[in-house]
């Protein structure tokens, strides 16, 4: 265990008295927990916070904010942990830990479920789906419901229901002077609307209130591969072919080495590929029609895709993106796959160096582009696909050529350029975020920060500064 003593001299008074009253833990550096706690996803994120407050409850989560302004600490503010800069931890300041409140509950006859911050999209989705339920969300299950949530959330079954914040119907929240606060579509609804999309900014979220769908429990889902060498072939057909998609069907193409698990023969695994994902959130046989003339284009090396739980596919893509590697991200989205932009995809794709690496394109449009672009914070709804660049190595060995890859392979793409998903932003500056939003969402966002967080306290996110 590595041990660093913290740069800020805390009041050892202070912090025993916080300690007397939480209900949860307080770690200090010396805790032999301290080190599991500060570690994030993203392994290349190596910080060393002064305290770690593991939050049981709404007054922990105040006693903590409470705390750290009179310390003038640094927040971080960490649910799953899975933020790509690693900003759920910092040097020296306080981690607002909501990691251990998980609690659910799903209301079947409402079709709605209470969701905790600390609960994973695992943890919902085997609460939700016990009735046959779903909220739409991400792609990988060990990612946090509240950081996915409060920037959009994208995945399997937008194109069907829309993204994570069109399901939101309430959230309880802590601000910065420790207030706890209600939003929703009729009660403080501006702030409703900048916490569908703009982040952590305003405050710190203990519950949020969900809309529940239903979906499954079985889909035809699962991978399509062919040899990578074939990628601008079957990128113009599957471009095709998604162009008059139903809104079930939802897709994602991966450009990566064919990773070694049970389900790929040993003569494929290690061999470069392209892969379609398929989601069919509608009657399995209908999905079956759907599918078929991908499945028969040209001559995949595997097919994968057929009728399985929806939690299988929830958790398919877990093993690629484990906790602890190196990780480094460029994001973009793109009106469309052009013949230019499929041929810098191929090109590119074929000089990746990592096993590890791969480069999700998600197919947006369907649910999540009828819904306003100004009804919420969340900009990009009109993007065709969003575009997710990761580079990936297990050690730091060979991680900074591969980066190097990721940002020649977004540069590439940068005259095609339209939006980008916040939520894929690495640490990339204030003028970035603001082109996330957009000139009008972000004013608008400004003056909500200015409301609920004069003196920026919740910045170690994609800061919106109030002035
Ligand atoms: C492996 C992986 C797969 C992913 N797949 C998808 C995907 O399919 N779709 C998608 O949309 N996104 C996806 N993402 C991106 C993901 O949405 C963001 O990384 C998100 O921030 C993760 O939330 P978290 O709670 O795990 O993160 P954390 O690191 O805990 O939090 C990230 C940030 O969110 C804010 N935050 C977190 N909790 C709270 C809270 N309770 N109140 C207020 N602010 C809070 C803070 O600013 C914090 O810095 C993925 C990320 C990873 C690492």
């Amino acid at each position: 265990m590595t041990v660093i003593a913290s740069a800020i001299d805390l009041d050892p008074a202070a912090v025993n008295e916080l300690e007397r009253s939480f209900r949860g833990q307080i770690l200090r550096p010396i805790d032999p927990r301290y080190d599991e706690h500060r570690r994030v996803w993203n392994g290349s994120v190596d910080r060393f916070p002064s305290l770690i407050a593991r939050c049981a409850g709404v007054a922990d989560v105040r006693a903590a904010v409470r705390f750290a302004r009179q310390a003038g600490l640094a927040v971080a503010v960490r649910s799953g942990g899975h933020s790509f800069p690693g900003l759920s931890v910092c040097d020296d300041g306080i981690v607002i830990d909501l990691g251990s409140m998980k609690g659910i509950r799903v209301d079947p006859e409402t079709r709605t479920a209470r969701v905790q911050a600390g609960a994973l999209l695992a943890d919902l989705d085997r609460e939700t789906q016990e009735f046959g339920l779903a909220v739409p969300a991400g792609v990988v299950s060990h990612t946090g419901v509240a950081g996915l949530t409060l920037g959009g959330g994208i995945g399997w079954l937008m194109r069907k229901h829309g993204l994570t914040i069109d399901q939101l119907l309430a959230v309880d929240l802590v601000t910065a002077d420790d207030q706890f606060v209600k939003a929703s579509a009729t009660e403080n609804a501006e702030l409703f609307w900048g916490l569908r999309g703009g982040g952590g900014n305003f405050g710190i979220v203990t519950e949020f209130e969900f809309r529940l769908n239903l979906v499954g429990p079985t889909v035809l889902a699962g991978p399509i591969y062919w040899p990578m060498e074939h990628s601008p072939d079957v990128l113009r057909f599957y471009r095709d072919w998604i162009a008059d998609a139903p809104d079930e069907l939802t897709t994602i193409v991966f450009h990566r080495t064919a990773p070694a698990l049970p389900t790929v023969p040993p003569e494929i695994r290690g061999r470069l590929v392209v892969i379609v994902g398929c989601c069919y959130a509608g009657a399995v046989e209908d999905g079956e029609e759907v599918v078929r003339p991908l499945r028969q284009f040209g001559s995949p090396l595997l097919d994968l895709c057929r009728p399985m739980p929806f939690l299988t596919l929830q958790a398919m893509l877990d093993p690629s993106f484990l906790h602890g590697w190196q990780y480094y991200i460029r994001s973009c989205d793109v009106a469309e796959l052009s013949d230019d932009v499929i041929d810098i995809t191929a090109e590119h794709a074929l000089q990746m160096t990592s096993p590890r690496t791969t480069f999700p394109i998600f197919h947006q449009g369907g649910a999540l582009a009828r819904v306003g672009e100004h009804e919420t914070a969340f900009n990009g709804r009109a993007a065709g696909h969003s575009i997710n660049v990761a580079a990936i190595t297990e050690t730091v060995d060979g991680f900074d050529e591969e980066r190097a890859w990721a940002r020649g392979l977004w540069s590439a793409l940068e005259p095609h350029h339209t939006s980008v998903y916040v939520n894929f932003l690495m640490d990339e500056g204030g003028e970035r975020i603001r082109s996330a939003y957009g000139a009008e969402k972000y004013d608008r966002l400004k003056a909500l920060k200015r409301h609920y967080d004069p003196d920026n306290f919740f910045r170690l996110n994609q800061n919106i500064p109030p002035e």
